[in-house]
């Protein structure tokens, strides 16, 4: 039997075996809901979501009164649209590096969307900001790996409109580089755990001014008083945006993912090595930049769909089709692409497993 190779962090990180255990221990030993008991176990899991909570905002440069755990960070840009509420009249910038994640929730609110042109090397043209009320920029493209220049881009949005209201895309950009905050000045910034070596169903959502927005869900652990009338009162808190039991267990464990990726980033000279070894391979066109985080690319007369068969029948798993990113294959002129990512348990024998099976696809 073949040994099986994962090259596809950037959908999901392998979890270590520290988190697993980690999050085992707490099922097993320490389990009770938060905020909803006075006994000693209760008060531990009520300080466990507090020392998370602190220890995301550190991760992230700020306070955790601006912070809100989410199921990631779909469920976070749904949940923005419901917060913002936009109607027809409201400009909504994306642009082409938008995962589907990140655009398709504001587009099937019905706003007027625009999109903010690319410059010649694939990013967010500076130059070219438009008017918007809302704008959703994506901080590293899933299928391009490249970090965009956040605070200029804020910078610029909020000189066309002092009002606009800025999302951030990190799910990418959070694995690969530290998002400051303070720096960055947007008004939402949204990730997925998973994609740090977390367990899937916990996300966060950081709100630089939580007093601004209405919370879009209500329900159990949100709520100072109800009268009989029902009028509401919120807690205070990031707890305001938070309705209904928490995901414990994998906020249990996303302290430890932070440490991990914060000491332990992808080791990006194999998406290095990888692309200096395939780019001489005849029929390989490459999609991205040496010094992309990730490594995009197709194979002339062979669809991608079966090259993943084909590497998915040698045990190798990497990623292929559109990646839920349509818009930046569509600009490139492709249907899809064979996307390679690394995460901590990957070597240089991995890469080259995958070079040479790419090799063999084009003999
Ligand atoms: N945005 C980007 C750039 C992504 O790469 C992904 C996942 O691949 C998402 C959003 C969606 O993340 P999730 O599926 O964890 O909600």
């Amino acid at each position: 039997m073949n040994k099986f190779i994962y090259l596809d962090a950037a959908a999901t990180m392998q979890k270590s075996d520290r988190l697993i255990d980690a999050q085992a221990e707490f099922l097993r030993e320490k389990y009770a809901n938060s905020g909803r008991g006075v006994c000693a176990r209760v008060a531990a899991v009520d300080n466990m979501v507090n020392n998370t909570r602190r220890r995301v905002a550190d991760f992230m440069n700020t306070d955790s009164d601006n912070i809100v755990f989410t199921a990631g960070t779909t469920d976070a840009i749904n949940r923005i649209v419901n917060i913002l509420k936009p109607t027809a009249d409201t400009i909504v910038v994306v642009s082409d590096l938008d995962h589907h994640s990140a655009r398709l929730p504001f587009q099937f609110s019905g706003a007027k969307m625009v999109v903010c042109p690319l410059d010649e090397n694939l990013c967010i043209d500076i130059n070219q900001i438009p008017y918007a009320d809302v704008f959703v920029v994506t901080a590293m493209s899933n299928v391009m790996g490249r970090a965009q220049n956040i605070p200029e881009i804020v910078r610029r949005a909020r000189e066309k409109n002092p009002d606009v209201v800025i999302v951030v895309d990190a799910a990418q950009y959070v694995v690969h580089q530290k998002i400051d905050v303070v720096a960055w000045d947007a008004d939402f910034v949204v990730w997925s755990g998973h994609k740090i070596g977390a367990d899937t169903g916990v996300g966060v959502m950081y709100i630089k001014n939580p007093s601004r927005f209405v919370s879009d869900k209500v329900g159990g652990g949100m709520v100072n008083t109800v009268s009989r009338d029902g009028v509401i009162h919120f807690v205070d808190g990031p707890e305001r945006f938070e309705a209904g039991t928490l995901p414990l267990t994998q906020i249990a464990g996303l302290p430890i993912a932070i440490d991990e990726i914060q000491n332990n980033r992808p080791n990006q000279d194999l998406i290095k090595y990888a692309y200096d070894e395939i780019k001489h391979i005849k029929r390989v066109k490459i999609l991205t930049t040496r010094d992309a985080c990730v490594l995009s690319f197709i194979i002339d007369g062979m669809h991608v769909l079966d090259f993943g068969a084909v590497a998915g029948a040698h045990d190798i798993c990497v990623r292929v089709g559109n990646m839920c990113a349509s818009w930046i294959h569509k600009k490139l002129g492709v249907d899809g692409s064979i996307r390679v990512s690394v995460g901590a348990c990957n070597t240089k024998d991995d890469i080259d497993a995958f070079v040479s099976l790419v090799r063999g696809c084009v003999k």
